[in-house]
């Protein structure tokens, strides 16, 4: 069974191989419990609200495969015990996420959203002046901080570091100390890189030790003219505290991706700035990892695994336990 509509693989010419017989539908369907306890897979999108470990008691589902990096929608350890195989697709979506840091970094840093709308209120004059006067930088020679120097981590140093950036990171595992090496990335803590960067981004995932792991406390550490970028995982960072450092201008700018709440309420702290707090602010609805490019990857390379574990009798690829 798949819960991610048929038409998402038709669209990025990604259908399910012959040798597979596939039952589309959305979580909600009525039929889903009967089909869990026929079917031998699962694949899922990575996006999208936490599934119940209800949904695989009595199933005969002995693989999940998610279509995307994030396993968060997923609750492992139940799902470990009862010795249900789950595989991601890491690496798909580093192009599209490297290409949303670079470019929002710079939206933010040089304000060109900001500018469309003082050009548009008939401040062309004055705000051309402004920009000029405040003196505002681009990417080539700035410090990026990278949290989580993972597989996405690395693509986005790869990235910034042909901007011009230095890199710093922060990661209590890293895992490719040769792209280090490469970057001249320097490892530092927590504190130094917010204390340092003048571009912080977050490449984590959501566990119980990264909720809120940027909060009030560490916002407060990032320089006033570094901005934030947040394309990791709704929760990593207090939003209350961000649309706060906003108003008071405490950092320069932010970009989110991704929210604690998916969509965001009308009342969201930052759906509720107003001014130049929201003029520093760049929203976009959870995709900076998806283009035609990544889903066409992601997509393909999930059903060659699902073919490989319920056609060849394998191992899973990128097996999570
Ligand atoms: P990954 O597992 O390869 O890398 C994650 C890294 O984070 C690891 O190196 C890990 O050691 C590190 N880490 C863990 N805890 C940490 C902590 N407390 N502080 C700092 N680093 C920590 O994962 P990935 O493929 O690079 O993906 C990272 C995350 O990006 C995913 O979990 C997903 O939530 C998110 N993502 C978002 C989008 C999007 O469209 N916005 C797309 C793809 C992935």
């Amino acid at each position: 069974m798949c819960l991610r509509p048929e038409a998402d693989f038709q669209r990025v010419d990604a259908l399910a191989p012959a040798s597979l017989q596939v039952s589309y539908r959305t979580f909600g369907d009525g039929d889903v419990p009967k089909l869990m306890k026929e079917s031998r897979g699962l694949v899922i999108p990575a996006v999208g609200p936490p599934l119940p470990v209800s949904l695989f008691e009595g199933t005969t589902v002995k693989f999940v495969q998610v279509t995307g990096a994030g396993l968060d929608r997923l609750d492992l350890a139940y799902l470990k015990k009862q010795g249900i195989a789950v595989a991601n697709v890491p690496g798909g979506s580093n192009s599209a996420v490297a290409e949303y840091v670079v470019t929002a970094a710079s939206v933010l840093l040089r304000r060109f959203a900001w500018a469309n709308g003082e050009i548009r209120a008939g401040n062309y004059r004055e705000y051309r002046a402004r920009v000029l006067a405040e003196n505002l930088a681009g990417l080539d020679g700035l410090v990026a901080g990278i949290v989580g120097f993972g597989t996405i981590g690395v693509a986005v140093a790869e990235s910034l570091y042909q901007r011009g950036c230095s890199i710093l990171y922060y990661d209590p595992a890293p895992r490719d100390m040769q792209a280090a090496a490469k970057l001249n990335a320097h490892g530092v803590s927590l504190e130094e890189l917010l204390q340092t960067a003048d571009v912080v981004t977050l490449h984590l995932p959501l566990l119980e030790s990264t909720q809120r792991l940027v909060d009030a406390k560490q916002l407060k550490q990032m320089k006033a003219d570094a901005v934030l970028i947040q394309t990791s995982r709704g929760g990593i960072v207090d939003e209350v505290a961000l649309a706060d450092c906003l108003s008071t201008g405490k950092i320069a700018g932010a970009a989110v991706d991704v929210y604690s709440e998916e969509p965001p309420p009308p009342n969201h702290p930052l759906l509720a700035l107003h001014g130049e707090a929201a003029k520093r602010l760049l929203l976009t609805p959870h995709i900076a990892g998806v283009t035609r490019q990544s889903t066409r990857l992601l997509c393909r390379k999930a059903w060659e695994n699902v073919h490989r574990v319920l056609v060849e009798n394998q191992a899973p690829l990128h097996n999570a336990f």
